[in-house]
Parts: structure tokens; C-alpha cells; sequence
């Protein structure tokens, strides 16, 4: 028989279906290919079983513009395809997806290479500082090669190494009042990896005032806790945190240690909440507190409620400008 595809005419014995055809005519990625009979859509679950007759027209639609999968990425991203929640659909959520972490340590490190395996597409990393050896116990990002590189570009080519079809904007700064809101802008979900509340309260008053969703999160010694924030969805982190603490009254892991595992346990829970925002699966760390002790591996989840008198997400919200905080972030150093 003769059959038109794609415009020209050739002759198939018959019976034939369309998964036969397009296995004869060697479609790639053929899961993923839309197909019309005589200009009218072949529901996807026919392929397999309908035959096609004498004189039938068939073209075959491709995804274009960044949005079909190579065979190379269908295996790459293979066991996210298979999840109902993720999935096709799914994975071009993260390929069209853009997260920024800031700050790329003990937090930030963990995070950066889930996403940047996961496939996000563009993952912006902001981070001024260089490579020290007292990193290397838990920013698993940077190896000993990178002793004295800005963490960005060794961050960016541990994520690039992992996956080349991510892009990484690496931006060597730190975040002040002044370069944050225009950073943020072009990012659908921000990850706070921060080490210092300056900066994590700078980052959720420019996230709340931008309308941006972020995940905070912070470690100390055997401890660890995480929240996102999604504007208009639950509280933001001065709902419950109100203001930065006095400078040295709440010590940093610089001053009191952290135990490695703890940026990798609490990273990628953050990296978790960036893949279910931006894929849709499940339920958000909105409205609540999630704290890990792992001295007694006790996760506990604690209700947060939104605060009406919240200084900057609240009903009469007095901070509705950026500052820095107590010392200027910008000028921070170790
Ligand atoms: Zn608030």
C-alpha cells in the first residue's frame, strides 16, 4: 500500500501500524513525537495499535525551541521521567526553570549539584569568596584543586562537569542592599545558602518585596532547620525571626563548627523544595519550620503562622526599602 509521510509518498506492506511506521522510519524519540492522520491528531495511546490504510497522509510533530529531549538526556533524566509526579512534563519544568543559590557552601554546595544534575536549566551562584582548605570538610562543590579559586567558577565547573546541558551564571559578590533586587529579578526560586543573618534577612525582605519564592535554611554544629516562603502561601522568615540578632551573640559555624554532613543533610532539602516548586509535586515547606537535630535524628516540623504585624510581609509593613544589616554584608569577610 502507499502511505504520505511527511509529504512523501512510499509504499509499506500491509498491515502496518504508526509505531510500526515510525520504527521504519527511524522517528527519534519517539515517545515524545505528536502524530496526524489525514490532518487530524492521533491520540497518543493509538500509536500502537492503529492501522494505518491504502493512501493515508501522516506527518509526524516534533517538539522544537529547547523543548524536545536528546536520546542523550531521556537517559539522563530517565528516573525523574519515570516518577508520575515529575515526568516529561516535569523534566521541561526544570529545563525551563531558573534558581539562584546564593552563597556556595555548606548549603549551597549540596544544592548546586542536585539541581544542576537535575537539569535545571539556568542555576545562577553568588558568592565572592575563594576556596579555603577549612571549606573542603563539607562544600563537596570545590576539591583540593580549587584551594584559592572564587567558589563561583570552581562551582561552576563541578555543575557543568556533572551536566553540560545546565547553564551556570556565576556571579562573584556578595549580596548587599544594593545589588540584590536586580540579582533576584531574573530567577523563578532562590536558595538561601547563606552563612550570616545579615544576609538572610536581607534575602527575605528582597524576596518578599520582589514577590519572590525562596528557601531559607541554616546549620550549626549538629543541628539544622529550613522554610520556603511562597508570597501570599504562608509566613516569611521575619514572621518568626523578627530581627538579625546582636553581631556575636548567636555563634556562626565559622565560630562554633558544623558537623559536614549537616550542609548536605539541609542543602538538599533545599534543592528538594526547589525541584517540587518548580515541578508542582507535593506540599511545600510553607507555614512551617522543618528542624533536624542529628545527635537524636529527630526531624521535627513546626507551625508557623503568618505574622499580621510582620515588619516587612505584614498588613503595615515598615520596612519597605533595603538596608544592610548591623555590618554591611558587602564588606563582610571571613
Ligand atoms: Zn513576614
Amino acid at each position: 500500500m502507499e502511505i504520505t509521510v511527511a509529504g512523501k509518498k512510499k509504499s509499506y506492506a500491509a498491515p502496518l501500524t504508526v509505531a510500526q511506521l515510525i520504527a521504519a522510519e527511524e522517528i527519534e524519540n519517539p515517545l515524545y513525537v505528536t502524530v496526524t492522520i489525514n490532518e487530524e491528531f492521533l491520540p497518543a495511546g493509538q500509536i500502537p495499535v492503529k492501522e494505518l490504510r491504502d493512501g493515508d497522509n501522516v506527518e509526524f510533530l516534533y517538539f522544537m525551541g529547547g523543548g524536545a529531549f536528546t536520546d542523550e538526556e531521556l537517559e539522563r533524566y530517565s528516573r525523574h521521567i519515570l516518577l508520575k509526579e515529575i515526568g516529561v512534563k516535569g523534566q521541561r519544568k526544570l529545563q525551563n526553570a531558573r534558581v539562584l543559590i546564593i552563597g556556595a557552601g555548606g548549603l549551597g554546595a549540596p544544592a548546586a549539584l542536585y539541581l544542576a544534575a537535575a537539569g535545571v536549566g539556568v542555576i545562577g551562584v553568588a558568592d565572592a569568596d575563594t576556596v579555603e582548605l577549612s571549606n573542603l570538610q563539607r562544600q563537596v562543590i570545590h576539591s583540593a584543586n580549587d584551594l584559592g579559586k572564587p567558589k563561583v567558577l570552581s562551582a561552576k565547573e563541578s555543575m557543568e562537569a556533572i551536566n553540560p546541558h545546565v547553564r551556570v551564571n556565576a556571579c562573584q559578590e556578595y549580596v548587599c542592599a544594593e545589588n540584590i533586587a536586580a540579582l533576584i529579578r531574573d530567577y523563578d526560586f532562590v536558595l538561601d545558602g547563606t552563612d550570616n543573618f545579615p544576609a538572610k534577612f536581607l534575602i527575605n525582605d528582597a524576596c518578599v518585596m520582589a514577590q519572590k519564592p525562596f528557601s531559607h535554611a541554616g546549620i550549626l554544629r549538629f543541628g539544622g532547620q529550613l522554610m520556603t516562603y511562597v508570597p501570599g502561601a504562608g509566613p516569611c522568615y521575619r514572621c518568626a525571626f523578627k530581627e538579625p540578632p546582636p553581631p556575636d551573640a548567636v555563634p556562626t559555624c565559622r565560630e562554633a563548627g558544623v558537623v559536614g554532613a549537616m550542609g548536605g543533610v539541609i542543602g538538599s532539602l533545599q534543592a528538594m523544595e526547589a525541584v517540587k516548586f518548580i515541578t508542582g509535586a507535593g506540599k511545600l515547606l510553607t507555614g512551617s519550620l522543618l528542624t533536624f537535630d542529628a545527635l537524636t535524628m529527630e526531624f521535627r516540623k513546626v507551625r508557623l503562622p503568618r505574622n499580621p504585624r510582620c515588619a516587612v510581609c505584614g498588613e503595615a509593613p515598615v520596612i519597605t526599602k533595603l538596608t544592610d544589616y548591623v555590618q554591611p554584608v558587602c564588606a563582610l569577610k571571613r
